[in-house]
Protein backbone atom coordinates (compact mmCIF):
# COMPACT_ATOMS: atom_id res chain seq x y z
CA UNK A 1 0.00 0.00 0.00
CA UNK A 2 2.85 2.35 -0.90
CA UNK A 3 1.27 5.17 -3.81
CA UNK A 4 -2.43 5.25 -6.06
CA UNK A 5 -0.60 2.73 -8.21
CA UNK A 6 0.03 0.33 -6.00
CA UNK A 7 -2.90 0.37 -4.33
CA UNK A 8 -4.91 -0.01 -8.16
CA UNK A 9 -2.82 -2.67 -8.46
CA UNK A 10 -3.98 -4.18 -5.51
CA UNK A 11 -7.65 -3.71 -6.63
CA UNK A 12 -6.85 -5.40 -9.96
CA UNK A 13 -5.39 -8.59 -7.86
CA UNK A 14 -8.61 -8.54 -6.09
CA UNK A 15 -10.51 -8.46 -8.82
CA UNK A 16 -9.18 -11.06 -10.62
CA UNK A 17 -9.31 -13.64 -8.22
CA UNK A 18 -13.11 -12.48 -6.85
CA UNK A 19 -14.26 -13.71 -10.31
CA UNK A 20 -13.52 -17.53 -9.42
CA UNK A 21 -13.30 -16.96 -5.47
CA UNK A 22 -14.69 -15.51 -2.53
CA UNK A 23 -12.23 -12.75 -1.10
CA UNK A 24 -11.66 -10.98 2.05
CA UNK A 25 -8.94 -8.09 1.26
CA UNK A 26 -6.91 -7.28 4.48
CA UNK A 27 -5.30 -4.24 4.35
CA UNK A 28 -2.18 -2.32 6.20
CA UNK A 29 -1.66 0.62 6.74
CA UNK A 30 0.37 3.08 3.88
CA UNK A 31 3.85 2.92 3.41
CA UNK A 32 5.90 4.50 6.31
CA UNK A 33 2.48 5.33 8.04
CA UNK A 34 2.96 3.36 11.37
CA UNK A 35 6.38 4.45 11.71
CA UNK A 36 5.05 8.24 11.46
CA UNK A 37 2.21 7.55 14.10
CA UNK A 38 4.25 5.56 16.59
CA UNK A 39 6.87 8.51 16.43
CA UNK A 40 4.80 11.21 16.67
CA UNK A 41 3.13 9.98 19.99
CA UNK A 42 6.60 9.38 21.17
CA UNK A 43 7.91 12.87 20.56
CA UNK A 44 4.08 14.13 22.03
CA UNK A 45 5.32 12.24 25.22
CA UNK A 46 8.22 13.48 25.03
CA UNK A 47 7.13 16.89 25.42
CA UNK A 48 7.12 18.03 21.90
CA UNK A 49 4.13 19.92 21.26
CA UNK A 50 4.83 20.77 17.36
CA UNK A 51 5.61 17.58 15.81
CA UNK A 52 2.31 15.72 15.82
CA UNK A 53 1.16 18.27 14.36
CA UNK A 54 3.65 19.05 11.29
CA UNK A 55 2.85 14.77 11.28
CA UNK A 56 -0.92 15.27 10.40
CA UNK A 57 -0.51 17.67 7.67
CA UNK A 58 2.03 14.82 6.50
CA UNK A 59 -0.39 12.04 6.95
CA UNK A 60 -3.37 14.47 5.36
CA UNK A 61 -1.51 15.14 2.08
CA UNK A 62 -0.05 11.64 1.66
CA UNK A 63 -3.97 9.89 1.87
CA UNK A 64 -5.36 13.07 -0.22
CA UNK A 65 -2.58 13.01 -2.97
CA UNK A 66 -3.35 8.71 -2.82
CA UNK A 67 -7.16 9.81 -3.31
CA UNK A 68 -6.48 11.95 -5.79
CA UNK A 69 -4.39 9.31 -7.55
CA UNK A 70 -6.93 6.48 -8.10
CA UNK A 71 -9.09 9.10 -10.34
CA UNK A 72 -12.47 8.21 -8.36
CA UNK A 73 -15.52 8.57 -10.82
CA UNK A 74 -16.99 10.37 -7.59
CA UNK A 75 -14.11 13.07 -6.09
CA UNK A 76 -13.85 11.05 -2.88
CA UNK A 77 -15.30 13.25 -0.44
CA UNK A 78 -16.57 10.54 1.48
CA UNK A 79 -12.90 8.29 2.04
CA UNK A 80 -12.00 11.99 2.67
CA UNK A 81 -14.08 12.48 5.53
CA UNK A 82 -13.36 9.31 6.76
CA UNK A 83 -9.45 9.95 6.25
CA UNK A 84 -9.91 13.38 8.21
CA UNK A 85 -12.28 12.08 10.88
CA UNK A 86 -9.22 9.80 12.01
CA UNK A 87 -6.50 12.53 11.40
CA UNK A 88 -8.17 14.37 13.97
CA UNK A 89 -8.56 11.58 16.45
CA UNK A 90 -4.97 11.79 16.14
CA UNK A 91 -4.31 14.85 16.75
CA UNK A 92 -6.79 14.69 19.80
CA UNK A 93 -5.06 11.15 21.39
CA UNK A 94 -1.33 12.91 20.60
CA UNK A 95 -2.56 16.38 22.62
CA UNK A 96 -3.66 14.06 25.68
CA UNK A 97 -0.60 12.34 25.58
CA UNK A 98 1.43 15.50 25.36
CA UNK A 99 -0.36 16.87 28.26
CA UNK A 100 0.27 13.94 30.57
CA UNK A 101 3.58 13.74 29.35
CA UNK A 102 3.74 10.19 28.79
CA UNK A 103 2.07 7.53 26.91
CA UNK A 104 0.52 3.85 28.02
CA UNK A 105 0.59 0.96 25.64
CA UNK A 106 -2.93 1.41 25.53
CA UNK A 107 -2.70 5.25 24.41
CA UNK A 108 0.00 3.76 21.78
CA UNK A 109 -2.18 1.03 20.23
CA UNK A 110 -5.24 3.82 20.16
CA UNK A 111 -2.83 5.95 17.88
CA UNK A 112 -0.84 3.22 15.57
CA UNK A 113 -4.35 1.86 14.88
CA UNK A 114 -5.47 4.47 12.55
CA UNK A 115 -3.14 3.87 9.94
CA UNK A 116 -4.93 0.98 8.74
CA UNK A 117 -8.05 2.88 9.51
CA UNK A 118 -7.11 5.51 7.20
CA UNK A 119 -5.62 2.75 4.39
CA UNK A 120 -8.77 0.24 4.55
CA UNK A 121 -10.93 2.98 2.56
CA UNK A 122 -8.38 3.87 -0.37
CA UNK A 123 -8.26 -0.19 -1.54
CA UNK A 124 -12.41 -0.65 -1.20
CA UNK A 125 -12.78 2.69 -3.49
CA UNK A 126 -9.94 1.49 -6.01
CA UNK A 127 -12.18 -1.53 -5.91
CA UNK A 128 -15.31 -0.19 -6.35
CA UNK A 129 -13.36 1.84 -9.51
CA UNK A 130 -13.69 -1.15 -11.16
CA UNK A 131 -17.19 -1.70 -10.35
CA UNK A 132 -16.92 -4.38 -8.08
CA UNK A 133 -18.87 -4.12 -5.09
CA UNK A 134 -16.89 -3.50 -1.92
CA UNK A 135 -17.00 -1.87 1.68
CA UNK A 136 -14.15 -1.10 4.45
CA UNK A 137 -14.28 -3.15 7.38
CA UNK A 138 -12.99 -2.17 10.93
CA UNK A 139 -11.38 -5.27 12.46
CA UNK A 140 -12.07 -3.89 15.69
CA UNK A 141 -15.59 -5.06 14.96
CA UNK A 142 -14.99 -8.50 14.99
CA UNK A 143 -11.11 -9.32 16.03
CA UNK A 144 -11.69 -9.29 19.59
CA UNK A 145 -8.65 -9.81 21.62
CA UNK A 146 -7.47 -9.74 25.05
CA UNK A 147 -5.93 -6.27 26.53
CA UNK A 148 -2.03 -6.85 25.95
CA UNK A 149 -2.18 -4.03 24.15
CA UNK A 150 0.57 -3.53 21.84
CA UNK A 151 0.67 -7.41 21.32
CA UNK A 152 -3.09 -8.33 21.71
CA UNK A 153 -4.17 -12.27 21.08
CA UNK A 154 -7.24 -13.09 19.36
CA UNK A 155 -10.13 -14.80 21.02
CA UNK A 156 -10.54 -17.59 18.23
CA UNK A 157 -13.50 -18.40 19.41
CA UNK A 158 -15.57 -14.91 20.05
CA UNK A 159 -13.77 -13.55 16.96
CA UNK A 160 -15.02 -16.22 14.95
CA UNK A 161 -18.97 -15.77 16.23
CA UNK A 162 -18.26 -12.13 15.29
CA UNK A 163 -16.56 -12.26 12.35
CA UNK A 164 -19.39 -14.48 10.57
CA UNK A 165 -21.69 -12.37 11.42
CA UNK A 166 -20.30 -9.39 10.29
CA UNK A 167 -18.51 -10.93 6.52
CA UNK A 168 -20.43 -14.08 5.35
CA UNK A 169 -23.73 -11.48 5.08
CA UNK A 170 -21.17 -9.31 2.58
CA UNK A 171 -19.53 -12.44 0.71
CA UNK A 172 -23.31 -13.66 -0.30
CA UNK A 173 -24.25 -10.39 -1.60
CA UNK A 174 -20.92 -10.48 -3.67
CA UNK A 175 -19.52 -7.31 -2.07
CA UNK A 176 -15.60 -7.70 -1.23
CA UNK A 177 -15.05 -6.93 2.47
CA UNK A 178 -11.69 -5.05 2.34
CA UNK A 179 -10.70 -5.20 6.33
CA UNK A 180 -7.83 -3.05 8.41
CA UNK A 181 -5.13 -5.72 9.23
CA UNK A 182 -3.11 -5.18 12.59
CA UNK A 183 -5.70 -4.26 14.95
CA UNK A 184 -8.95 -5.88 17.28
CA UNK A 185 -10.52 -4.63 19.86
CA UNK A 186 -11.00 -5.71 23.55
CA UNK A 187 -14.17 -7.36 24.52
CA UNK A 188 -14.82 -3.95 26.47
CA UNK A 189 -14.23 -1.86 22.90
CA UNK A 190 -10.99 -0.75 23.45
CA UNK A 191 -8.29 -1.07 20.53
CA UNK A 192 -5.74 -2.94 20.54
CA UNK A 193 -3.00 -3.96 18.10
CA UNK A 194 -1.31 -7.04 16.89
CA UNK A 195 2.06 -6.16 17.04
CA UNK A 196 4.35 -4.29 14.42
CA UNK A 197 3.57 -6.38 10.91
CA UNK A 198 0.82 -7.67 12.27
CA UNK A 199 -1.44 -7.32 9.34
CA UNK A 200 -0.02 -10.21 8.00
CA UNK A 201 -1.20 -12.20 11.22
CA UNK A 202 -5.06 -10.46 11.05
CA UNK A 203 -5.11 -12.48 7.67
CA UNK A 204 -4.14 -15.73 9.16
CA UNK A 205 -6.45 -15.23 12.14
CA UNK A 206 -9.43 -14.71 9.69
CA UNK A 207 -8.54 -17.26 7.25
CA UNK A 208 -8.38 -19.42 9.74
CA UNK A 209 -11.96 -18.40 11.96
CA UNK A 210 -13.78 -18.16 8.18
CA UNK A 211 -12.07 -21.67 7.13
CA UNK A 212 -10.57 -20.31 3.94
CA UNK A 213 -9.05 -22.40 1.41
CA UNK A 214 -5.89 -19.78 0.92
CA UNK A 215 -4.27 -17.00 2.45
CA UNK A 216 -2.16 -15.29 0.61
CA UNK A 217 0.75 -12.20 1.71
CA UNK A 218 0.95 -10.06 -0.83
CA UNK A 219 3.82 -7.89 -0.47
CA UNK A 220 6.81 -6.23 -2.72
CA UNK A 221 9.27 -8.68 -2.91
CA UNK A 222 8.62 -12.41 -4.97
CA UNK A 223 8.26 -14.42 -2.23
CA UNK A 224 10.82 -15.52 0.60
CA UNK A 225 14.46 -15.20 -0.86
CA UNK A 226 17.36 -17.47 -0.04
CA UNK A 227 19.24 -14.46 0.99
CA UNK A 228 19.21 -10.77 0.89
CA UNK A 229 19.46 -10.17 -3.00
CA UNK A 230 20.98 -6.36 -1.92
CA UNK A 231 23.94 -8.43 -0.25
CA UNK A 232 24.48 -11.16 -3.28
CA UNK A 233 22.87 -10.75 -5.92
CA UNK A 234 22.41 -14.55 -6.92
CA UNK A 235 19.33 -15.08 -4.16
CA UNK A 236 16.82 -16.64 -5.32
CA UNK A 237 12.82 -17.11 -4.49
CA UNK A 238 12.45 -20.24 -2.08
CA UNK A 239 9.72 -22.40 -4.13
CA UNK A 240 8.21 -24.04 -0.78
CA UNK A 241 9.47 -23.30 2.84
CA UNK A 242 8.59 -25.46 5.43
CA UNK A 243 7.20 -23.81 8.96
CA UNK A 244 9.97 -23.99 11.13
CA UNK A 245 12.39 -22.80 8.62
CA UNK A 246 10.24 -19.44 8.24
CA UNK A 247 9.88 -18.60 11.99
CA UNK A 248 13.73 -18.96 12.01
CA UNK A 249 14.01 -16.65 8.90
CA UNK A 250 11.17 -14.31 10.01
CA UNK A 251 12.98 -14.20 13.56
CA UNK A 252 16.31 -13.33 11.82
CA UNK A 253 15.33 -10.34 10.16
CA UNK A 254 13.88 -11.85 6.19
CA UNK A 255 10.94 -9.05 7.11
CA UNK A 256 8.42 -10.87 4.91
CA UNK A 257 5.70 -12.40 6.52
CA UNK A 258 5.02 -12.39 9.90
CA UNK A 259 5.99 -15.58 12.54
CA UNK A 260 2.89 -15.29 13.91
CA UNK A 261 0.93 -15.61 10.88
CA UNK A 262 1.81 -19.49 9.87
CA UNK A 263 -0.09 -21.37 12.70
CA UNK A 264 -3.37 -19.88 12.22
CA UNK A 265 -3.12 -20.36 8.59
CA UNK A 266 -2.04 -24.18 8.38
CA UNK A 267 -3.46 -25.13 11.08
CA UNK A 268 -7.15 -25.72 8.79
CA UNK A 269 -5.00 -26.80 6.16
CA UNK A 270 -4.95 -23.89 4.08
CA UNK A 271 -2.89 -22.97 1.33
CA UNK A 272 -0.27 -19.88 2.45
CA UNK A 273 2.08 -18.66 0.10
CA UNK A 274 4.11 -15.24 0.05
CA UNK A 275 3.55 -13.41 -3.64
CA UNK A 276 4.52 -9.76 -5.18
CA UNK A 277 2.18 -7.48 -5.84
CA UNK A 278 4.02 -6.39 -8.48
CA UNK A 279 4.22 -9.71 -10.53
CA UNK A 280 1.18 -11.51 -9.08
CA UNK A 281 1.66 -14.46 -12.35
CA UNK A 282 4.99 -15.35 -10.68
CA UNK A 283 4.72 -18.15 -7.70
CA UNK A 284 6.56 -17.04 -4.93
CA UNK A 285 6.86 -19.00 -1.69
CA UNK A 286 4.79 -21.35 -0.32
CA UNK A 287 4.81 -22.38 2.90
CA UNK A 288 3.99 -25.88 3.95
CA UNK A 289 3.43 -27.77 7.46
CA UNK A 290 6.36 -30.52 6.62
CA UNK A 291 8.47 -32.05 3.40
CA UNK A 292 10.87 -34.38 2.59
CA UNK A 293 13.99 -32.71 2.17
CA UNK A 294 17.72 -33.69 1.35
CA UNK A 295 19.51 -33.93 4.51
CA UNK A 296 21.69 -31.69 5.68
CA UNK A 297 20.41 -29.14 3.03
CA UNK A 298 20.79 -25.32 3.45
CA UNK A 299 17.52 -23.33 2.53
CA UNK A 300 18.59 -19.26 2.92
CA UNK A 301 21.48 -17.51 4.81
CA UNK A 302 20.67 -13.99 6.69
CA UNK A 303 22.42 -11.14 7.98
CA UNK A 304 21.14 -8.83 11.15
CA UNK A 305 24.44 -6.05 10.68
CA UNK A 306 25.17 -3.34 13.08
CA UNK A 307 25.80 -5.69 16.57
CA UNK A 308 27.96 -5.49 19.52
CA UNK A 309 28.88 -8.76 20.91
CA UNK A 310 29.18 -8.20 24.94
CA UNK A 311 32.01 -10.61 26.65
CA UNK A 312 31.56 -11.29 30.54
CA UNK A 313 34.91 -13.19 31.17
CA UNK A 314 36.69 -14.33 34.05
CA UNK A 315 38.12 -17.77 35.68
CA UNK A 316 36.19 -16.87 38.75
CA UNK A 317 33.31 -17.38 36.96
CA UNK A 318 33.47 -21.08 36.86
CA UNK A 319 30.55 -22.90 38.67
CA UNK A 320 28.88 -19.35 40.16
CA UNK A 321 25.36 -20.64 39.39
CA UNK A 322 23.17 -16.80 38.19
CA UNK A 323 25.84 -15.48 36.16
CA UNK A 324 23.97 -15.61 33.23
CA UNK A 325 20.69 -14.50 34.74
CA UNK A 326 21.88 -12.02 36.57
CA UNK A 327 23.68 -10.59 33.22
CA UNK A 328 20.61 -10.93 31.08
CA UNK A 329 18.17 -9.40 33.92
CA UNK A 330 20.80 -6.47 34.08
CA UNK A 331 20.25 -6.25 30.00
CA UNK A 332 16.54 -6.32 30.24
CA UNK A 333 16.61 -3.76 32.39
CA UNK A 334 18.02 -1.53 29.42
CA UNK A 335 15.06 -2.57 27.78
CA UNK A 336 17.59 -4.61 25.10
CA UNK A 337 16.75 -7.05 23.15
CA UNK A 338 19.36 -10.37 22.78
CA UNK A 339 19.75 -11.34 19.50
CA UNK A 340 22.05 -14.40 20.31
CA UNK A 341 23.85 -16.07 23.07
CA UNK A 342 26.75 -18.11 23.73
CA UNK A 343 28.54 -19.59 26.36
CA UNK A 344 31.83 -21.94 25.76
CA UNK A 345 31.30 -25.30 28.56
CA UNK A 346 34.27 -24.32 30.57
CA UNK A 347 32.61 -21.09 32.03
CA UNK A 348 35.08 -18.79 31.86
CA UNK A 349 32.78 -16.53 29.66
CA UNK A 350 29.54 -15.91 28.41
CA UNK A 351 28.98 -13.76 25.13
CA UNK A 352 25.62 -12.10 24.00
CA UNK A 353 24.79 -9.98 21.10
CA UNK A 354 22.99 -6.80 21.52
CA UNK A 355 22.39 -3.54 18.80
CA UNK A 356 25.34 -2.16 18.44
CA UNK A 357 23.77 1.60 19.52
CA UNK A 358 22.45 -0.12 23.13
CA UNK A 359 25.98 -1.58 23.97
CA UNK A 360 27.48 0.85 26.02
CA UNK A 361 24.05 1.60 28.53
CA UNK A 362 24.16 -2.42 28.61
CA UNK A 363 27.69 -2.23 29.84
CA UNK A 364 27.15 0.22 32.57
CA UNK A 365 24.28 -1.46 33.69
CA UNK A 366 26.56 -5.11 33.98
CA UNK A 367 29.21 -3.11 35.25
CA UNK A 368 27.09 -1.90 38.07
CA UNK A 369 25.42 -5.64 38.36
CA UNK A 370 28.71 -7.65 38.79
CA UNK A 371 30.85 -4.54 40.71
CA UNK A 372 31.49 -6.96 43.47
CA UNK A 373 32.42 -9.84 41.14
CA UNK A 374 34.91 -7.41 39.33
CA UNK A 375 36.19 -6.30 42.57
CA UNK A 376 37.02 -9.90 43.38
CA UNK A 377 38.55 -10.30 40.42
CA UNK A 378 36.12 -13.43 39.81
CA UNK A 379 35.17 -11.73 37.00
CA UNK A 380 38.13 -10.27 34.69
CA UNK A 381 36.31 -7.77 32.19
CA UNK A 382 32.78 -6.99 30.73
CA UNK A 383 33.92 -5.77 26.95
CA UNK A 384 32.26 -5.07 23.87
CA UNK A 385 33.36 -5.92 20.26
CA UNK A 386 31.51 -3.75 17.94
CA UNK A 387 30.68 -3.47 14.37
CA UNK A 388 30.08 -7.17 14.32
CA UNK A 389 27.00 -8.90 12.16
CA UNK A 390 25.30 -12.21 12.87
CA UNK A 391 24.72 -14.73 9.84
CA UNK A 392 22.70 -17.78 9.94
CA UNK A 393 22.03 -20.73 7.62
CA UNK A 394 18.87 -22.14 7.65
CA UNK A 395 17.53 -25.41 6.88
CA UNK A 396 15.28 -28.24 8.57
CA UNK A 397 17.11 -30.54 6.30
CA UNK A 398 20.24 -29.74 8.79
CA UNK A 399 18.78 -31.40 11.55
CA UNK A 400 20.11 -35.10 12.39
CA UNK A 401 22.60 -34.82 9.74
CA UNK A 402 26.23 -34.77 10.77
CA UNK A 403 28.44 -32.83 8.70
CA UNK A 404 26.56 -29.74 7.79
CA UNK A 405 28.24 -27.38 10.64
CA UNK A 406 32.05 -28.50 9.52
CA UNK A 407 30.95 -27.40 5.32
CA UNK A 408 30.01 -24.09 6.88
CA UNK A 409 32.86 -23.58 8.73
CA UNK A 410 35.56 -24.81 6.20
CA UNK A 411 34.07 -22.45 3.71
CA UNK A 412 34.55 -19.69 5.73
CA UNK A 413 37.96 -20.99 6.85
CA UNK A 414 38.99 -21.70 3.13
CA UNK A 415 37.75 -17.97 2.26
CA UNK A 416 39.96 -16.57 5.56
CA UNK A 417 36.90 -15.27 7.48
CA UNK A 418 37.39 -15.19 11.18
CA UNK A 419 34.44 -16.58 13.16
CA UNK A 420 34.32 -14.86 16.53
CA UNK A 421 31.29 -16.65 17.97
CA UNK A 422 28.87 -19.35 16.89
CA UNK A 423 25.21 -20.81 18.02
CA UNK A 424 23.25 -23.51 17.06
CA UNK A 425 19.35 -23.49 18.93
CA UNK A 426 18.69 -26.94 19.70
CA UNK A 427 15.70 -26.82 17.02
CA UNK A 428 19.13 -27.69 14.98
CA UNK A 429 16.83 -25.56 11.98
CA UNK A 430 19.86 -22.89 11.86
CA UNK A 431 23.47 -22.51 12.71
CA UNK A 432 24.39 -18.58 13.46
CA UNK A 433 27.96 -17.24 14.13
CA UNK A 434 29.00 -13.91 14.29
CA UNK A 435 31.45 -12.00 12.36
CA UNK A 436 33.15 -8.48 11.98
CA UNK A 437 31.07 -6.26 9.53
CA UNK A 438 33.79 -6.05 6.76
CA UNK A 439 33.21 -9.64 6.77
CA UNK A 440 29.56 -9.79 6.51
CA UNK A 441 29.21 -9.72 2.22
CA UNK A 442 32.11 -12.01 2.02
CA UNK A 443 30.20 -14.66 4.30
CA UNK A 444 26.79 -14.45 2.98
CA UNK A 445 28.58 -15.18 -0.17
CA UNK A 446 30.17 -18.52 1.22
CA UNK A 447 27.22 -19.76 3.02
CA UNK A 448 24.67 -18.94 -0.12
CA UNK A 449 26.74 -20.58 -2.30
CA UNK A 450 25.64 -23.70 -0.22
CA UNK A 451 22.18 -23.43 -0.56
CA UNK A 452 20.25 -25.73 -2.42
CA UNK A 453 16.33 -25.15 -3.05
N1 LIG B 1 0.95 -1.20 9.87
C1 LIG B 1 1.50 -2.15 10.80
C2 LIG B 1 3.00 -1.99 10.90
O1 LIG B 1 3.60 -1.21 10.19
C3 LIG B 1 1.10 -3.54 10.47
C4 LIG B 1 1.63 -4.07 9.17
O2 LIG B 1 2.07 -3.31 8.32
O3 LIG B 1 1.58 -5.28 8.97
O4 LIG B 1 3.60 -2.63 11.70
MG1 LIG C 1 4.13 -6.78 6.40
Amino acid sequence: MGSAAAIKQCADIVIRHAKSENIIAVVSAMQGVTDILVQSVEQAAAGEGRHFKNNAEVLRRRHFETVAGLNLRDPGIEIKRAIEENIVEFVTLCHAVHVLGEVTPRALDAVVALGERMSVHLLAAAICQSGQQSVAVDSGDFLITDDHFQHANPDFIMAKKKALQKLLPLLKKNIIPVVTGFIGKTKDNVTTTLGRGGSDYSAAIIGNILNSKKVTIWTDVTGVMSTDPRIDATARTIPRLIYREVAELAYFGAKVLHPKCIRPALENGAELRVKNTFAPDEAGTEIVPDMQQPPGTIRAVTSIPNLSLITIAGTGMLGIPGVAARAFAATAKSKTNILMISQASSEQSICFLVKEKKAERVIALLKLEFAQELKNRDIDAITSTTEVVIITAVGAGMQYTPGVAGQVFSVLGKNKINVIAIAQGSSECSISFVVSMEDEKKAVHCIHSLTQN
